[in-house]
């Protein structure tokens, strides 16, 4: 890791941004893959499988005999943990379903909002490098309790056109069964567009690498929404001198040995602790399946020592992280400087990886500084929030005047007279 001792702010900028592909050739590939796919659908789809993922596939879409043949295959150690995960999931989920108030604003005037599970919408899983049935069910959960009707699963296949058993028992416990073997950018594509297999959708949603999330960044540009772009994941470690370096190495880690572009940043106000730090990645790493991946990582990602908590945390704001680590102490007292991250682990038992998969928050979260703008998943993401009016009599007496005068004062007569013939009717009552 590239460590920077004392950077100034100005310095700060240059420091949060992220390692990406240049946005030009990822714009021009993905945007070439979404034509093909709007142009000539399964066939194309056919032939990017091909090209890769190295898979010759005649039909997309997992039959129920591979998802029920896959569920055989899943140990009872898997398949419980996948129920105590989705049961923290959906218990944490559940409690953002509120009913809100009706409010009488004047008199006779009664307005109202209320949550409408999007139609169709479209859940990306993740599969190149990991498969991610821990994504399937932060995303089929939310959906389901929104109340989303229809809701249809890609995620990609290998080389020989089978999906992850675990990502197809995890679907089947949720009673998900439109699943498409289809991966990175055309699986964005397949969803926008339709295709003769697969149904168009109203709102993608999901994580994937920078393809998967160009693509979904593309069709928001032509009418379909997304959740967010929750690209490459990342992850920011805040720590104080009384923090275990190991801890800290794991935490960086569980980051790095996603994908050679994903980041991961230690800013900490010890020189001690980048020592110990740089000491127990080297250890660690080596036990690692995927230590190539890792220390790929590790080379695009940084050490960075300040002199303050406080100016640790303005950095970590500056970066935005997808996932914030403050293993401090006393970390509850920080939480009011925190403005921009995805997610916060507070102390040193909080890791990551317990939001990744089983405390309950959702994983799919902002990276490369959309943090500064963007929430992570959620019911809300899965909902359109309908307003409602009522109007009595009386509350359109109480409030026309001010209506007309608005309308007439913006010019909008017809906007006046839905007014004023009204209140002229009811003054001959
Ligand atoms: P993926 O499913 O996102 O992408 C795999 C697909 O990418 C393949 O099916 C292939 O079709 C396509 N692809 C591969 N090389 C390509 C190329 N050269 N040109 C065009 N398309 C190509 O799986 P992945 O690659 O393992 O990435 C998963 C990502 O999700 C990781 O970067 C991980 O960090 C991220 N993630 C993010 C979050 C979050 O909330 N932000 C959560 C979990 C995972």
């Amino acid at each position: 890791m590239k460590t920077i001792y004392n950077p100034t702010p100005k310095e700060w900028a240059a420091l949060t941004r992220r390692p990406t592909i240049t946005t030009e050739s990822l714009n021009e590939s993905v945007s070439t893959v979404l034509k093909q796919v709007k142009e000539r659908g399964d066939q194309a789809i056919q032939n990017y499988a091909s090209l890769f993922d190295g898979v010759q596939l005649e039909d997309f879409c997992v039959s129920k005999e591979e998802i029920q043949e896959a569920s055989k295959q899943v140990s009872e150690e898997i398949k419980q943990a996948i129920t105590v995960a989705a049961s923290n999931i959906k218990k944490f989920h559940q409690s953002q379903i509120i009913t809100e108030a009706k409010v009488e604003t004047i008199e006779g005037v009664t307005c109202w909002r209320k949550s409408v599970g999007i139609e169709k919408v479209g859940l990306y899983i993740p599969g190149g490098t990991a498969p991610l049935f821990s994504t399937l069910l932060m995303l089929t959960i939310p959906a389901q309790l929104a109340g989303c009707k229809e809701i249809v699963l890609c995620t990609p296949c290998n080389k020989q056109g089978k999906v992850n058993e675990v990502v197809l028992y995890a679907a089947q416990y949720l009673g998900i069964d439109t699943i498409f073997k289809i991966g990175g950018a055309q699986a964005i594509a397949a969803m926008a567009y339709g295709t003769e297999a697969v149904p168009q959708v109203y709102k993608i949603f999901g994580p994937g690498n920078q393809y998967v999330t160009k693509a979904k960044e593309l069709v928001q540009t032509q009418g379909v929404a997304i959740d967010m772009p929750a690209g490459p994941s990342e992850v920011l470690v805040i720590a104080d001198e009384q923090a275990d370096a190991d801890y800290i190495a794991a935490d960086l880690l569980s980051q790095a040995e996603h994908g050679t572009d994903s980041q991961v940043v230690f800013v900490t106000t010890s020189k001690q602790k980048i020592a110990e730090v740089t000491e127990a990645l080297e250890t660690q790493v080596e036990q690692l399946p995927r230590k190539e991946l890792a220390k790929q990582t590790l080379t695009n990602s940084l050490m960075i020592e300040l002199s303050t908590l406080e100016e640790c945390i303005a950095f970590s704001n500056e970066y935005a992280p997808e996932h914030l680590i403050l293993n401090i102490d006393n970390a509850e007292q920080y939480i009011d400087l925190v403005v921009n991250a995805g997610s916060v682990f507070l102390g040193a038992y909080s890791c990551e990886s317990a939001g990744d998969y089983a405390s309950g928050t959702n994983h799919t979260l902002p990276t490369n500084g959309y943090a500064k703008s963007y929430s992570g998943v959620s019911v809300d993401s899965f909902v359109k929030k309908i307003t409602f009016q009522k109007l009595t009599k009386q509350g359109l007496k109480n409030i026309g005047k001010t209506i007309e005068i608005m309308a007439e004062a913006e010019q909008l007569i017809a906007h006046k007279n839905a007014v004023s013939i009204r209140l002229k009717k009811l003054s001959n009552e």
